[in-house]
């Protein structure tokens, strides 16, 4: 068997970060994953990960932070020896109507939505880069595509990382690393627990696939994104949203 490859996953302690995680994980990568502050679930995810075989290390590191990104970075190299995969996941929310949202909830989504991925992407890249392989994979939002009432910190946080990946893509083909974004539509996690009934209800009525997505949706997307049968793929969005982007009539 060849060298395990290692995936690191930002945001990955709970929700979608952590399905990928485990996904990744089953196919045998060595996972390093961050997050922000949930000391007891990031814990949880380690032992998850590690049932199947693998290391897995969490790291609490704000993506946000082009310090503590750049540490991150250098402890996966680190611990692991390489960065094969690079999964772009961490991202809040902190909607709001505009006329109401406070200039802090527009920066702090921008600051960890956008230039978290930036921050990430850039130190990851130069070991990619003498690594001569890698493959990115950035997780946005179809709100990025579609907008939404009291997203507008969000949703422009989520349309910029279509322009870091498109850009990315093309400044890094030629080096051997594929850059990509999933823009996921309504997946069940705790990001989304807090949507009333009502609102859940009026979300299912405009998915054409009629059900709210998985976690386990997005992680499969990832983990073909992440595979040598993905590798003349690159600069690419791809919606796991039941079809909700497509609007309807
Ligand atoms: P979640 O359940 O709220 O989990 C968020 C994860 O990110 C946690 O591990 C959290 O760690 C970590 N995190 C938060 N801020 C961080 C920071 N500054 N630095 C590092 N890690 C940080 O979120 P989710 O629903 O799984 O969403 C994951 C991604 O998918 C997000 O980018 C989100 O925008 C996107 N997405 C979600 C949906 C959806 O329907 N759920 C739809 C489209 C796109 P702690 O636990 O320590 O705070």
């Amino acid at each position: 068997m060849g060298k395990r490859k290692t995936a690191l996953i930002t945001g990955g302690s709970r929700g979608i970060g952590r399905e990928i995680a485990l996904y990744l994980a089953q196919k045998g990568m060595n996972i390093v994953f961050s997050y922000l502050s949930n000391d007891e679930a990031a814990q949880k995810t380690v032992e998850e990960i590690e049932e199947k075989g693998v290391k897995a290390l969490a790291v609490k590191a704000d993506v946000g932070s082009f310090e503590e990104s750049e540490k991150l970075i250098n402890k996966t190299v680190e611990a692991m020896g390489s960065i094969d995969v690079l999964v772009n996941n961490a991202g809040i929310i902190r909607d709001n109507l505009m006329l109401r949202m406070k200039e802090e909830e527009f920066d702090e989504v921008i600051r960890i939505n956008l230039k978290g991925v930036f921050n990430c992407i850039k130190h990851a890249s130069k070991i990619m880069i003498k690594q001569k392989s890698g493959k990115i994979i950035n997780i946005s939002s179809i709100i990025g595509l579609m907008g939404n009432i009291g997203q507008t910190n969000y949703a422009a946080s989520k349309a910029g990382i279509f322009g870091i990946t498109k850009s990315a893509a093309k400044e890094l083909a030629l080096r051997g690393i594929t850059v990509n974004a999933i823009a996921p539509g309504f997946i069940e996690t705790e990001m989304t627990s807090s949507l009333s009934d009502k609102h859940k209800e009026a979300i299912l009525k405009a998915i054409p696939l009629g059900r709210i997505g998985s976690s386990k949706d997005v992680a499969s997307i990832v983990g073909f994104l992440s595979s040598e049968e993905a590798g003349y793929i690159t600069g690419q969005i791809i919606c796991v949203d039941g079809g909700l982007a497509m609007g309807s009539l």
